[in-house]
């Protein structure tokens, strides 16, 4: 039966929690930021004197060292833990809560695209988006929700593809982030760019 969707009562996990990617040694990501939404985040926290950390995310081309990217494509917002969870905008301790029951973004009006784009991860030509199975909503209703359930989402996707053109002959660049769960620590790569095909 199609069904429209909504978060789940009281969950928060996608702001939450965080993952490792492409694989455990690059270190945990934090929330996707394209550089024109840098700057704007940037702002937002120093009005709300709020402490974040802004780590590189993807790049292209090589520098003249050859060591880094020539152009970065998209940044990341790390988690304020140590082991790299809870955005640092998600307020964890007030009595204030998200519609749905979870806790609440302090910049939702102002929220970055990827956040917008979620659990949407692609989009593709048939009636159905591909879903993040981390997405409580999603585990539960893999095959319901339908494009018109999620337009908001998909046009936030959009978007986020419009600005992150990869030409197939271009050096990719991944930035290991060093982030993570302490027991994992030591499997991660140093902190830095390195050169792959992602
Ligand atoms: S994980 Fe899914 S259900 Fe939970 S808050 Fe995020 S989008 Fe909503
Ligand atoms: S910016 Fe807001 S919506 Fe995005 S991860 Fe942080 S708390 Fe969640």
């Amino acid at each position: 039966m199609y069904k429209q969707f909504r978060c789940v009562d009281g969950c928060s996990d996608c702001c939450k929690y965080r993952q490792y990617f492409p694989s455990v040694k690059y270190g945990k990501t934090g929330v996707l930021l394209l550089p024109h939404e840098k700057s704007k985040i940037e702002e937002i926290a120093q009005r709300n004197k709020l402490e974040i950390k802004i780590l590189p995310r993807v790049g292209i081309g090589r520098n003249m060292m050859g060591s880094g990217p020539e152009e970065i494509l998209m940044y990341q917002i790390m988690g304020r833990e140590t082991q790299g969870d809870i955005c640092p905008f998600l307020d964890t301790d007030s009595d204030l809560k998200a519609p749905n029951g979870g806790y609440r973004c302090t910049i939702y009006e102002e929220r970055p695209l990827a956040c917008r784009a979620y659990p949407v991860n692609e989009s593709t030509n048939n009636r159905k988006p591909v879903l993040d199975t981390r997405c409580q909503f999603c585990t539960a209703n893999l095959d319901i929700p339908e494009k018109g359930s999620l337009t908001r989402e998909l046009t936030a996707l959009k978007s986020i593809k419009r600005h992150v053109r990869i030409d197939r002959n271009t050096p990719v660049w991944r930035y290991a982030t060093h982030i993570g769960e302490e027991r994992d620590s030591e499997k991660f790569l140093p902190e830095g760019w390195l050169i792959q095909d992602i």
